[in-house]
């Protein structure tokens, strides 16, 4: 697994501090980098400010342009963006205000605001760099999120952004600022486990939920922004797949694409794995009719976090390779498998003795 910290050696800092690495100068070097003067081993040091920054790291990692966030105190350092990578996401808070039966990040009460550092660190991200944005619930600090997307997208027009929200927290009086931040730098991830209210409500830990949300994705949809529906199949849903899918072929067809999603087994997912997990590799007919309702209307559907050969053969091109390469693993009958380049395999903490029942090499 690639680690998303990296040991460093204490500095005598009060307020967080925000440092790009490089392996060399750059011509448009920022206030924010620190440029390597020698490597021993796995010890990397790095001069910042006339000042000695050092970094451990195995030596065959590459961390030229990754951007790291220290905080006072603490002896390693998170990786916020990795230059060489696509799944770059900045938690933005663990608070949230549901409690979904499969949440993969449990909530916490404590909130440190990091907008400001967030901001730079995505200011030094590469060209064209698509960022996660992730919590807890991001909007529950909606108008620092809306400061930092403005600061970011003002200085940085190649970025973009994905943002993982329950639209809780959406109102009418935003949808200005959202044509502002435009449909085309954020795509908006939006989780819908039911299209009957009382369902969702029940996965999501919240009474009134869905009603929220119904009213947040229509000041998406006037904001013309771009969404995501998310949608973890779990044995809660899964006989209400076909409703979901008639639900937003009737209801919701502004949307951008459909995504319906594995479990997760970590946080809640891993408590609540066996009266959660939906094994979709031996019976796979709800997801199939629902994308077929969905495709047969125009809209786009795709299969997230499904290993290949858990899917019938014919809708396999459904399913792209999408767990983050820092999370995810292969297991041992991959090794013969004609698909692995395309397949996009296992979450880390997944447990083959508790998971699928029909795999194997294609
Ligand atoms: S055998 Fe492994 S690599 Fe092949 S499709 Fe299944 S999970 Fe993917």
């Amino acid at each position: 697994m690639i680690d998303l910290r990296l040991k460093v050696d204490p500095l005598p800092i009060e307020i967080p501090l925000v440092v790009r690495l490089l392996d060399e100068p750059i011509d448009r070097r920022t206030e924010h980098d620190a440029i390597i003067l020698d490597i021993d081993g796995d010890r990397r040091e790095y001069e910042y400010h006339g000042f000695s920054l050092t970094v451990h790291a195995r030596p065959d990692e590459k961390l030229d342009g990754d951007v790291l966030l220290v905080l006072p105190g603490q002896a390693s350092a998170h990786r916020l963006i990795r230059a060489n990578s696509n799944h770059n996401t900045l938690l933005v808070t663990e608070q949230c205000d549901q409690l979904c039966v499969m949440c993969s990040q449990p909530p916490k009460k404590y909130h440190l605001d990091l907008f400001d550092h967030f901001a730079v660190a995505a200011s030094l991200a590469p060209q064209d760099a698509m960022i996660g944005i992730s919590g807890g619930e991001p909007l529950l600090h909606k108008e620092r999120l809306f400061q930092m997307l403005s600061t970011v997208t003002g200085s940085r027009p190649d970025l973009r952004f994905h943002i993982l929200t329950n639209a809780q927290h959406f109102e009418p009086q935003d949808t200005e600022r959202l044509v502002e931040l435009g449909w085309d730098r954020i795509l908006w991830g939006v989780p819908l486990y039911s299209a009957d209210p009382e369902t969702h409500d029940k996965i999501v830990g919240k009474p009134g939920a869905f009603a929220n949300l119904e009213r947040g994705l229509a000041t998406l949809m006037r904001a013309g922004a771009s969404v995501e529906l998310r949608t973890v199949v779990l044995q809660q849903n899964w006989d209400d797949l076909v409703g979901i899918a008639k639900f937003i072929a009737t209801r919701l067809p502004f949307i951008s694409v459909w995504a319906i999603m594995q479990l997760e087994r970590i946080g809640y997912g891993r408590m609540n794995w066996t009266s959660s997990f939906k094994d979709t590799s031996a019976d796979f007919e709800q997801a199939a009719r629902a994308i077929d309702i969905v495709t047969a209307r125009g809209l786009e559907a795709w299969l997230y976090n499904f290993p290949l050969c858990s899917v019938p053969d014919e809708y396999r091109r459904y399913a792209p390779s999408t767990i983050s390469d820092w999370k995810r693993k292969y297991l041992e009958f991959c090794e013969s498998c004609g698909a692995r380049e395309t397949c996009g395999g296992f979450f880390q903490w997944y447990d083959q003795k508790e998971g699928f029942t029909g795999l194997g090499p294609i």
